[in-house]
């Protein structure tokens, strides 16, 4: 090798134009085929485990592979191999079929690629994330200065919440961590939070045992009397309370915790206020429902995915709050090599994450195409779907256990049926829905949700069709 020459670029990652145009037409038409072919067929996956480790098998990588096959190959993984979110019975966990301005955004991004660490390589995208971080920030009532970032999920933005609770719980916290405090510290949500709370109270140093499961009052919520007694229990104790944590829309049924109670006990004790609204957050876009999380604009952070409800393609959280300088202080660093810049936050400066991709986007284009009342039809579409589904099956014997106003629904078949868990690995096997056994207060029950925006009435008579089979 001379110093004159380089190779040609390697045509299996960077091929010319007319093959990326040819390949990708070809992908829009096969990505349209398999949402056609996904829609007529079952919602649970029907792919030969077995061939398909035998196919993995034969990929040694030892020789190249036409992008073409791989493509349809990995579509075909795809169509047999996954539990259908885009499925319209699919009535399960907070996951969303991707609504299509947010598709769009992920090719915009991953044509251009853009570094959104930093403001002075991104000017353009950091100033749109920032932008419709606060406009998710007013919806929700908080002050005209708050900010915040886009995250990979809502546990990466709960563990930024406890982070900064820390940090202005003590600002010697940032040198020398928990044993600054003067005994343990400890952080309060209830018993049916989301139970990543348990990963990130490990993660954080403060130790899971500092997490404190608070009693709940019958229905699912957390009983603010018990949250008070812990709080003044612990400190007699000795023990340093950093962070309560009420949840907006909870995982299992979709209730909400006394949001105002919780932001003055919060307030009176001087301890940092979060609202977990992964899910619920996005009936904030409602006139109709918005008033159900009354109280969120008292929190000091909020945390809203709008891959859940919001719909946009996976992995984009939102981390909200009114104390920008506890934020910058919680992820200050030095980095010469950083491109600066004057003219904006800087998101490697005030959140967890370094390299980031340009997330934001996709609720951007989602948000600017149907606008707050497109995106809250969107929301009251799903709780209709829901009060659509609730009285076929009261109608037909089964009990509702949940009382929330929000997409979730949690019944018990009638007396006489088998057990929860039986009658939904019948509903899976016979593949006609997705819905899922989740706990409430303490006992099994039927979950079902509503998180796909085109589920119509025959869906839903399916869906009765196969719970009432199934028992
Ligand atoms: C989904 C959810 C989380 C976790 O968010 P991820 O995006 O899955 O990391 C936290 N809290 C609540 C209430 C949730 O619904």
């Amino acid at each position: 090798m001379t110093a004159e020459h380089i190779a040609p670029p390697v045509a299996a990652l960077f091929p010319g134009k007319e093959v990326r145009e040819s390949v990708e037409d070809r992908l829009t038409r096969a990505l349209a085929d398999a949402a056609q072919r996904v829609l007529a067929g079952p919602v649970m996956p029907d792919i030969d485990l077995v061939a398909l480790r035998r196919e993995l098998a034969a990929f040694d990588f030892s020789a190249p592979r036409p992008l073409q096959e791989l493509i349809d190959w990995a579509i075909g993984s795809l169509e047999h191999g996954t539990v259908h979110m885009t499925h319209p019975r699919y009535f399960g966990l907070f996951n969303p079929p991707a609504n299509f301005p947010s598709q769009c955004a992920d090719r915009i991004s991953g044509a251009f690629n853009p570094q959104l660490a930093s403001s002075g390589s991104s000017p353009a995208p950091v100033a749109i994330e920032q932008h419709v971080i606060r406009a998710f920030a007013r919806r929700a009532g908080l002050p005209e200065d708050s900010t915040g970032h886009f995250t990979t999920n809502g546990s990466e933005a709960n563990c930024t919440a406890l982070i900064c609770a820390l940090t202005r719980a003590d600002p010697a916290f940032a040198d020398e961590g928990v044993r600054v405090f003067q005994g343990p510290v400890a952080m309060y949500t209830s018993r049916e939070c989301q139970p990543a709370w348990h990963k990130i109270a490990h993660q954080s140093g403060i130790g899971r045992s500092a997490l404190k499961l608070i009693a709940t009052d019958g229905a699912g919520r957390m009983e603010v009397r018990a949250l008070a007694e812990a709080v003044r229990e612990d400190r007699r104790r000795g023990i340093v309370p950093v962070l309560i944590s009420a949840t907006a829309g909870t995982t299992g049924a979709g209730m909400v915790d006394p949001l105002e109670p919780c932001a003055t006990l919060a307030r009176e004790c001087n301890i940092w206020y979060h609202v977990d609204a992964a899910w619920g957050g996005a009936a904030l876009c409602s006139d109709r429902l918005r008033g159900e999380l009354a109280g969120i604009e008292l929190a000091d952070s909020v945390t809203i995915d709008a891959h859940k409800w919001l719909a946009t393609t996976m992995g984009c959280g939102m981390f909200i709050t009114r104390e920008p300088a506890i934020l910058s202080e919680a992820f200050r660093v030095g980095a010469e090599f950083m491109p600066s810049s004057a003219i904006g936050i800087d998101p490697y400066l005030n959140s967890v994450q370094w390299s980031r991709r340009f997330m934001g986007l996709r609720l951007f284009l989602s948000l600017a195409a149907a606008g707050w009342q497109g995106y809250g039809a969107h929301v009251e579409r799903a709780v209709q779907v829901i009060e659509c589904a609730k009285a076929r099956l009261l109608a037909r014997g089964w009990s509702v256990v949940n009382d929330s106003r929000l997409a979730v629904l949690c019944v018990l078949p009638p007396a006489g049926s088998p057990p929860v868990r039986e009658i939904v690995s019948r509903v899976l096997a016979s593949r006609r829905a997705w819905v899922a056994v989740a706990k409430l207060e303490g006992r099994d029950v039927l979950r079902i949700c509503a998180t796909h925006g085109e589920t119509t009435l025959t869906d839903i008579d399916e869906l009765v069709a196969a719970l009432e089979a199934a028992r």
